[in-house]
């Protein structure tokens, strides 16, 4: 894809401080501008071509990352079920040193988690330094599962108030604030939000439906969720509004069209570590001296 870099970001980011809907994000976006004339199969060739590149830059990007030891890079994924979250990041990372990379998909929180502050279990599974973690569901469950089903709460133990605007405010204040200390102290953070329609949502459930080999995906949890699409594509579109941050902006990424998710998830993960700008680490004059002895000590000579 010939996309810049100004134009993803133009078409994909929540730009912080400014109004936002989701109305104006369509998941369905395939390319828009030149790419409009293009067939599906072309289309899908440019985009698996575009992803294949990032992958193999997002390898070097990681070892640099490593390499240079004071960055790390949070990536966050969130999206309605079924959106691909699971897919991109098998492609995205398919060519990233397993050692360099870390994966936590977060699932009901244990009574060990609901017994600490609900940013707690998040702040463990950070990545370190030189690494690339990616948080499959994140600490934003708390304020979208648990903001359609506000019964979630009575188990956080929380001390009485009201559960109203001010305090999902609160919540979007402390997830901020979290990520700006992140930020501060070197954590790169990217944000994407798989925009999925809800009618391509019901094509991939019924696909599970309908083939032996993808039976074993389907989740009536995930049809039960369906019944709530609104309540959560509200609580999506404020949870966006307010944690696009300048130091953790949210990317929303058309969903319907896999490729397309891909390649977007992958370029602007590729361009957005290049950005820090690393370096190899230099060798010292001293260090030289010392290299220069080890490879007379192996006999290599000089
Ligand atoms: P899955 O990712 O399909 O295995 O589903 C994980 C489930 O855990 C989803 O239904 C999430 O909504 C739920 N979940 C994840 N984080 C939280 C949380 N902080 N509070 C309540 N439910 C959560
Ligand atoms: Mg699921």
């Amino acid at each position: 894809m010939a996309l810049t870099y100004a134009d993803v970001s133009r078409l994909f980011q929540v730009k912080p401080g400014r109004k936002f809907s989701l109305k104006h994000h369509d998941p369905g976006w395939a390319g828009g501008g030149e790419f409009k004339e293009l067939r599906t199969q072309e289309l899908k060739a440019r985009a698996t071509e575009f992803l294949q590149k990032n992958i193999g830059e997002l390898a070097a990007a990681q070892e640099l990352l490593y390499a240079s030891d004071v960055h790390s890079v949070l990536i966050v994924l969130q999206a309605m079920d079924a959106a691909g979250k699971d897919g991109t990041i098998k492609h995205v990372m398919s060519g990233v040193n397993p050692q360099g990379c870390q994966v936590f998909s977060f699932k009901k929180p244990s009574d060990e988690e609901l017994d600490h502050n609900f940013l707690w279990r998040y702040m463990k599974a950070l990545p370190e330094r030189g690494r690339i973690g990616i948080f499959n569901r994140s600490y934003y469950e708390d304020v979208l599962v648990v903001r359609v089903h506000p019964e979630i709460l009575t188990h956080q133990r929380l001390p009485p108030g009201e559960r109203g605007a001010k305090f999902w405010n609160a919540r979007f204040d402390d997830i901020n604030r979290f990520e700006r200390h992140l930020a501060r102290n070197g954590t790169l953070i990217l944000k994407f939000f798989l925009h999925l329609s809800k009618k391509e949502q019901k094509k991939r459930f019924m696909a599970r439906l309908d083939e032996e080999e993808k039976h074993w995906k389907f989740s009536f949890a995930d049809l039960k969720e369906r019944e709530f699409w609104d309540d959560y594509q509200s609580a999506f579109a404020d949870m966006l509004r307010n944690t696009s941050t300048r130091w953790a902006p949210w990317w929303v990424i058309p969903a319907d069209h896999k490729f397309i998710t891909r390649a977007l998830v992958a370029g602007i993960a590729t361009a957005s570590i290049k950005q820090l700008g690393l370096k190899r680490p230099s060798v010292t004059a001293e260090q030289r001296r010392l290299l220069a002895r080890a490879r007379r000590q192996l006999g290599g000579g000089k």
